[in-house]
């Protein structure tokens, strides 16, 4: 094999700071480099078409439509349910507040109310107080809502999972209230596989839904929005103009086919590799665990209890071969195909170490050293 596929040799560290971390495999890279491709923007690239065709069906929607990446998934899907000024409600720790540089307002000039929730799920009852927020002066002085945002799975909340309960609850408020639901399903696939539930159930709650590929499934690039024949006609205009459109792309999309076929179920051992590193590190000294039961592939956790900084831990376990990161005050690990259990246990002696040198440290009658 060429050594342009093999992975770099450079010093490992174990990679928790995002499971966007993951390289591709050896098998994606063969998926990639024989992959049949045409003209995406004219939508003639047959591997796009396929992986489209395949994310419809998977999600039980009429039509899909590639794009580079999910954050363009979002700016296109708000742009295409709001006309600029209206009112959208969405969790206040949603990603498209906290984390794509107020793109939405790019993208749409909506006005964005968000719910104060604890763990990024709310109800009906949640959803009409902030309908009252933004109607607090009845119109023209209110802006008109439109649209309901959900994420599953919620990843400032710790990768929390919207039941099929919930969603509905929330999905038959929308249509009492004639709101659309656009679900930021970056991580659909690991509430899927943490629940049972079908991606078409809860696909079936929303109007417009996308899965991103290069979370937890491991691929480089893509993200595939889904919704009826009409919506995805003017998402394609959109991507259009937002310069999303791109050439052979089918080349990313192989890889997106390839880790739908083989990196689908495997989300569950991410799933436990979580728990695993939540339960080691609610036993260590000095650690407050936010999320004790993850429940898909994230642990959120404070280490000030050992007496240093956030980003004195951070360096200490990066020297000890271990990258996590900061994310809402916190530090976040998050689990995905490149991190194996026994990488679990080498971070959970790796903090225990970090954990004993300053427990030594704060007790000056101690003979460790
Ligand atoms: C990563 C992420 C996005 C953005 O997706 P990109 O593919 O990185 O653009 C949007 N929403 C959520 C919840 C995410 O985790």
């Amino acid at each position: 094999m060429p050594t342009t596929l093999q992975p770099s040799q450079k010093r490992r560290l174990i990679p928790l700071v995002s499971d966007t971390e993951s390289q591709p495999t050896a098998a994606m890279r063969i998926a990639i480099a024989n992959a049949e491709v045409g003209d995406e923007q004219r939508g003639e690239d047959p591997t796009v078409n396929r992986l489209q065709d395949r994310v419809a069906e998977l999600l039980g929607k009429e039509a899909a439509l590639w794009f580079p990446g999910g954050t363009m998934c979002n700016f296109v899907a708000v742009k295409v349910h709001t006309r600029p000024a209206d009112g959208v409600i969405a969790d206040w720790m949603a990603h498209i507040i906290r984390a794509e540089s107020a793109g939405v307002a790019l993208s749409s000039g909506v006005l964005v109310e968000p719910i104060v929730t604890e763990r990024g799920i709310f109800t009906p009852v949640d959803a009409q107080n902030a309908l009252n927020r933004l109607a607090t002066v009845s119109p023209p002085y209110g802006p008109p809502p439109r649209l309901i945002c959900v994420e599953q799975t919620h990843n400032f909340a710790g990768g929390a999972v919207w039941s099929l309960d919930e969603l509905t609850a929330i999905a038959d408020f929308a249509k009492e209230k004639r709101l659309a639901v656009h679900m930021d399903g970056a991580r659909l696939l690991n509430a899927c596989v943490a629940t049972g539930v079908s991606a078409t159930s809860f696909a079936s709650q929303v109007d417009s839904v996308w899965i991103d590929f290069t979370k937890g499934l491991g691929a480089p690039i893509g993200a595939v929005l889904a919704g009826t024949k009409g919506f995805i006609a003017e998402a394609r205009r959109y991507k259009h103009v937002f310069a999303g459109a791109m050439r052979q792309a089918g080349i990313a999309a192989a890889g997106c086919l390839h880790a739908l076929n083989h990196h689908v179920e495997r989300l569950a051992e991410d799933h436990l590799n979580a728990s695993r590193l939540a339960e080691g590190l609610t036993q260590i000294e000095g650690i407050d665990v936010m999320t004790p039961n993850p429940e898909t592939n994230m642990v959120y956790f404070d280490p000030s209890g050992l007496g240093i900084s956030q980003d004195v831990f951070l360096q200490d376990l990066e020297g000890l071969g271990v990258r996590m990161g900061k994310v809402r005050g916190a530090i976040r690990a998050v689990t995905h195909l490149d991190v194996t259990s026994s990488d679990i246990e080498a971070t959970l002696n790796a903090v225990k170490a970090i954990s004993a040198k300053r427990e030594a440290r704060r007790s000056p009658g101690s003979c460790a050293h």
